[in-house]
């Protein structure tokens, strides 16, 4: 079986509609195909500050919600990413082979930085996709289901991989994006033109899972639209009404044509009003499933306690092979 490998950040307690319909449902799909490897990745969530005590009830949370959004541990391997030091250790040694100009280039640090003031930014906001190339290689994985915006930094991957093999003969696999066009980049509600996003959505234009229903559902009604009032995809020119038909075709399996079909001579109003229903459809079993695992911390932990073990056996292996081909001395 191909491998495959993701991760994401447990920073803003509920995952958003983004995450889910960008990177979550590849996750439980792969699981099908592939040998795949998820994991909440703790490391890169303290590139920005953090409370100790939310981190560590953000990282259970991530893990449930995973788990409630279709992970199943007997088909993946789900972890922690400090619970695995390898992460760590292979990450420096990628940063040690990565290009300070070429590490500069990552939009995603720009960003963030850009936001943040950049005199606040880390240096471990700076380099956190190397990190992440490490975590990729780490599991010779062959496919990384991400959103658009990780793109870039699985390019880098490859790059660093193939540096790795030429100067140290070949070591990792050469890994691939899996990025499903349609929903690469679901968009702010509020704000069309930029991407949902835990740290920059506004709180109107982000639509948090484990929001109130009710929440949600007014949030979706209240989506910025386009002038005009004909229902088409059309990302250009009705950017607000081509998302929406996104999470609606995406969430229900009806096709964009069906959908224009469906809504010809209606107005906006109609397609939010069952789109805001097929929402409270989804978020209300996820919303209960989430809290089952929360409520059997033990069964939770038990589940992170072994993806860790089994994510150990594989990274442990592939980082003694790095060590070996750079040179390092053998602990006797
Ligand atoms: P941050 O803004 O803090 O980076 P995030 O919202 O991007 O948070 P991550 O944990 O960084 O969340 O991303 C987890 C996964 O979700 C990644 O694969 C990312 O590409 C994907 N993703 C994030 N936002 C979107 C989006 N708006 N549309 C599609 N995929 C997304
Ligand atoms: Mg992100």
């Amino acid at each position: 079986r191909p491998r495959a490998l993701s991760g994401i950040q447990p920073t803003a307690g509920s995952f958003h509609l983004g995450n889910y319909l960008g990177a979550i449902r590849q996750y439980v799909a792969l699981q099908e195909t592939h040998d795949a490897f998820y994991m909440v990745v703790d490391l890169h969530a303290i590139t920005m500050p953090q409370e100790p005590a939310d981190l560590r009830a953000n990282t259970r949370l991530a893990a449930a919600q995973l788990l409630a959004a279709g992970l199943d541990p007997q088909r993946c391997t789900l972890f922690i990413q400090s619970h695995v030091p390898e992460h760590a250790q292979l990450g420096w040694v990628m940063n040690c082979l990565t290009g300070f100009g070429e590490a500069s280039r990552m939009t995603q640090f720009k960003d963030k930085s850009a936001k943040q003031g950049a005199d606040r930014a880390t240096v471990g906001l700076f380099t956190y996709p190397i990190l992440q190339v490490a975590d990729i290689l780490l599991y010779q994985a062959d496919s990384v289901p991400v959103g658009e915006d990780q793109r870039q930094h699985v390019e880098l991957t490859r790059d660093l991989a193939e540096r790795f093999n030429s100067r140290f003969g070949s070591t990792f696999t050469i890994p691939k994006p899996h990025i499903v066009k349609e929903v690469a980049k679901i968009y702010d509600l509020q704000d069309p033109t930029v991407k949902m996003s835990k740290s920059a959505s506004t709180p109107k234009g982000l639509v948090n899972l484990l929001d109130d229903p009710k929440v949600t559902a007014k949030k979706i009604k209240s989506a910025v639209t386009d002038t005009g009032t004909e229902i088409r995809f059309d990302a250009a020119d009705k950017p607000g009404i081509s998302n929406l038909l996104t999470i609606y075709s995406t969430l229900t399996g009806a096709s964009i044509a069906d959908l224009e079909k469906k809504y010809e001579g209606k107005g906006y109003g109609a397609l939010k009003v069952d789109l805001a229903e097929a929402m409270v459809d989804f978020v209300t079993p996820f919303r209960s499933r989430t809290q089952e695992y929360l409520d059997d911390p033990e069964t939770l932990d038990s589940i992170l306690a072994e993806g860790a073990e089994k994510a150990r056996t594989v990274a442990a292996e592939t980082l003694a092979q790095a060590y070996d081909r750079i040179g390092f001395l053998p602990a006797k």
